[in-house]
């Protein structure tokens, strides 16, 4: 072991587990791509104010969870705490809203960083795939993304898990409600930080698990009384196209979510089997974060899917994806015959066959446990003998047969059998 260790609330991916990591990216992504999203990479780190702007000043993202750090020129930086606010800045500074494409959709797969109490789930380096549609107030767009992320657990084999709705109301409905609930909440007997945060983002409060909040928080006003025709409207419509397709749904009027740019549709995927971290993926719509971060009005949606806790979930349920071996041929080379399997393998994998060798000047016995932990269906062998008679052994690794084959016709022979 070196003197280093991964740092508090991290981990690594290693294989083979970390081809699981590959298979879930792969698995979200697929629908999305299928569905018109083009793909964008931003840098894992912004300014901090367009998360501080962008996020909330008051929320924990913001006040407790960024790492920030200040250049040596003195500019102040985050790492990344979530995608929506830089994909956004990304879309405005590339003008991608200005070209009549409306909406502009977005995926992208990346690192996230928050300085959060370490546990089971939670970690201060995560994956997330998120996907954003920029520019449409259009509740099938609301729909649409709710549907590809229920398609992309279902694909993966998932079942547990639960879809939570909910509509935070827009700018005319939600400031009316905010006060109705604020003057509830200052009736109740909570502690300085929950007053504190009562003032500032009343909705939140809502979200607090502690039982001796909840316990007081039954009978305070709901949004949905509140919400104003328009939000309603907007909401029935997404509620019907969604059950339209199939995809089962609660409505959860607690349902605030952690972030401050949410208007409207909200939505969390919860998982059954993860403990007090249950939430796998959440998102929603965000019509004021352009104008909040400087740009023009571009009512958006989007979600963002934890991969981390994606997998944890396949793990919940007992899911053992199906990853194919990464080599299909492995060569086992005896005597002299090295530089002959090495150009043989070559070969291989330029004709498109993913093909290994047993390196480190191994006897039989131990490059043949190479070609068994690589899990390669075939083994090419040869020896000194072999190539006098220019054929090479080909070991069916499943069925252990051994027959020899011509040289020169071993890369078809393989192609046709891995077919
Ligand atoms: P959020 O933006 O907080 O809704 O996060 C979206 C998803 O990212 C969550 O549902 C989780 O799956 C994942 N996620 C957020 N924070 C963490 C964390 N600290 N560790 C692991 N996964 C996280």
């Amino acid at each position: 072991m070196s003197t280093f260790k991964a740092p508090k609330g991290t981990y690594d991916l290693i294989p083979p587990y970390s081809a699981k990591y590959l298979a879930v990216r792969d698995a979200i992504a697929a629908p999305l791509r299928k569905a018109g999203y083009g793909y964008i990479e931003t840098p894992g780190f912004e300014d901090v104010n367009l998360f501080a702007r962008g996020v909330g000043e008051s929320t924990d993202i913001v006040t407790k969870e960024m790492f920030t750090l200040t250049t040596k020129g003195g500019t102040n930086l985050a790492l990344r705490p979530e995608g929506t606010a830089s994909v956004l800045r990304a879309a405005l500074e590339a003008s991608l809203h200005k070209k009549g494409n409306l909406p502009v959709k977005l995926w992208y797969s990346g690192s996230y960083y928050r300085y959060e109490r370490p546990q089971a789930g939670r970690y201060r380096h995560f994956s997330q795939v998120g996907a954003e549609a920029i520019g449409a107030e259009d509740p099938a767009l609301d729909a649409e993304l709710i549907i590809l992320a229920d398609q992309a657990y279902r694909a993966l084999g998932l079942r547990n898990f639960r879809i939570l709705l909910n509509s935070l109301g827009d700018k005319e409905c939600r400031p009316v409600y905010r006060e109705a609930l604020q003057a509830f909440l200052r009736g109740l007997d909570l502690d300085e930080e929950t007053v504190r945060r009562a003032e500032i983002n009343p909705l939140r409060v809502l979200d607090d698990k502690r039982p001796e909040v909840q316990k007081q928080l039954v009978g305070a006003p709901l949004l949905r009384d509140y919400l104003c025709d328009a939000c309603k409207a907007y909401h029935e419509e997404v509620r019907a196209l969604i059950t339209a397709a199939g995809v089962a749904f609660e409505d959860d009027e607690k349902l605030v979510r952690g972030l401050d740019y949410y208007t409207r549709t909200t939505f969390e995927f919860v998982h059954g089997g993860l403990g007090s971290q249950s939430a796998v993926g959440g998102g929603g719509r965000y019509d004021g974060l352009s104008e909040m971060i400087g740009g023009p009005a571009l009512p958006s949606v989007g979600w963002a899917l934890g991969v981390d806790r994606t997998v944890l979930a396949l793990e919940a349920e007992g899911i053992e994806l199906d990853i194919p071996p990464a080599t299909s041929v492995f060569a086992v080379a005896l005597g002299e015959a090295k530089p002959v399997l090495f150009a043989l393998v070559t070969e291989l994998r330029k004709a498109g066959v993913a093909a290994d060798i047993s390196y480190g000047g191994k006897g039989l016995k131990g490059a043949m446990k190479d070609a068994n932990r690589s899990g390669a269906r075939f083994a090419v062998i040869a020896g000194d003998r072999d190539l006098a008679e220019g054929v090479v052994q080909l070991k069916d690794m499943e069925s252990g047969d051994q027959s020899p084959v011509a040289l020169a016709d071993v890369v078809e022979v393989l192609r046709g059998k891995l077919a």
